[in-house]
């Protein structure tokens, strides 16, 4: 069942009285091609549609059909249901024509500012990742595109965008072609393990190293420790979060989600690599970066072959989060083997306090992240840690 916005029937005829348009297109969310309230909408899209294209998301599949018009609306089917409509405000690829809003919603148009649409829709609205606006109305849902601060198109759909993906992305040349499927439709694990890799080294995703790593979810799932395991890569173009599931006892799937959606999924901690690694893992593992202990919010102590690091986090401004990484010097380590975990909080204040990130401070110049090496340092610690960070507490099952 998609999640609707519900109010009252009063509200819902006032709504459509004001616009007659806009109530054409929530009427149809979720009708199939053959209701009225969809042939309406087709209708007044000046149907029939000038293309129609079909494709399948994920695995298991949901069978997208996607059907363009010559005014400059498009309408998604998903599994034979419209899932959502988008009004083009101006010319695409495929469609010449373009959409006149204030047809669809009296008193807005495409150079409209937030407040007439607050003014036309109602007061309340939302983000709805990528920083799109989102209005919640009777029925439905309405989302303002907006690139390069030009309001290209409005989205209206059954689900919250914010927990499902933009339809425009559909068809996503980067990622749409995963995962490879296997007869019965699920997910072949193998090859669709293989197929995010190879797009991961193309650089087309990135994979999310708070999750499970690509290369041991197979062995990680074998192992039978964990109820699920999931992998996670999230696409460069689109940035849709590619999620590999892979429940002990149920089917595998590959779904498409907005990245905060996926984010926030459960999982478990995944358990010491000497519980389900080869040799050869073991060993890397013995050889890289290990989580030794952190405080909330301020630091984290990894080691490598008996190294400590602090990973220690700093603000540089309102909106600037960061952390730096140093490697404890004699004084440091002999602060540490005396006062343990308090060391530490002391040590990460004077760091966060010494604005790390101006030429001036001395651990600027220790910042490992800031080396050569950086990104290495940054994926060997987020792998480390990846147990014990914030996120990390939420996404335990309870
Ligand atoms: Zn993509």
């Amino acid at each position: 069942m998609l999640p609707v916005c519900l109010r009252d029937d009063n509200e819902r005829m006032a709504s459509s009285h004001r616009h007659p348009r806009l109530r054409t297109v929530l009427d149809a969310l979720a009708g199939s091609e053959q209701d009225r309230a969809v042939r309406e909408l087709i209708d007044v899209l000046g149907g029939p549609p000038v293309s129609v294209s079909e494709r399948l998301i994920g695995a298991p599949p949901v069978r997208s059909k996607r059907l363009r018009f010559a005014s400059g609306g498009e309408v998604f089917v998903h599994d034979g249901r419209v899932s959502a409509v988008i009004l083009n405000l101006v010319p695409t690829p495929f469609c010449t024509g373009a959409i006149d809003l204030s047809e669809w919603i009296p008193g807005v148009d495409d150079e409209s500012d937030l407040d007439a649409f607050k003014r036309a829709l109602g007061p309340r609205w939302h983000f709805a990742g990528g920083g799109m606006r989102c209005f919640p109305v009777p029925g439905g849902y309405v989302r303002l595109t907006v690139r390069r601060s030009r309001l290209v198109s409005v989205v209206v759909s059954a689900e919250d965008p914010k927990l499902g993906c933009a339809p425009e992305d559909e068809d996503c040349e980067a990622c749409s072609g995963i995962p490879v499927r296997a007869p019965d439709g699920g997910p072949d694990v193998d090859a669709s393990i293989e197929a995010l890799r190879s797009a991961v080294s193309a650089g087309l995703l990135r994979e999310e190293t708070s999750w499970v790593p690509l290369a041991d979810l197979r062995r990680l799932h074998d192992s039978g420790l964990m109820a699920w395991t999931e992998s996670q890569a999230v696409c460069r173009s689109c940035g849709r979060a590619l999620c590999l599931h892979l429940p002990r006892d149920a089917q595998p799937s590959l779904e498409y989600l907005p990245y905060d959606a996926a984010m926030r999924r459960p999982l478990e901690p995944i358990p010491p690599v000497a519980l389900w690694g080869d040799a050869e893992r073991i060993a890397a593992e013995r050889d890289g970066m290990r989580y030794v202990d952190h405080e909330p919010g301020r630091w984290f102590l990894v080691e490598r072959r008996g190294e400590p690091h602090l990973d220690a986090r700093y603000s540089a401004g309102p909106y600037v989060d960061d952390s730096v990484l140093v490697r404890l010097d004699e004084a440091e380590l002999s602060a540490y083997r005396r006062d343990g975990h308090d060391a530490l909080t002391a040590l990460a204040e004077r760091i966060a306090g010494a604005s790390p990130w101006t030429d001036e401070s001395p651990y600027r110049a220790r910042d490992l992240y800031r080396g050569a090496d950086g990104k290495a340092y940054r994926d060997a610690v987020s792998a480390a840690i990846r147990n014990h960070t914030w996120i990390a507490e939420q996404r335990r099952p309870r």
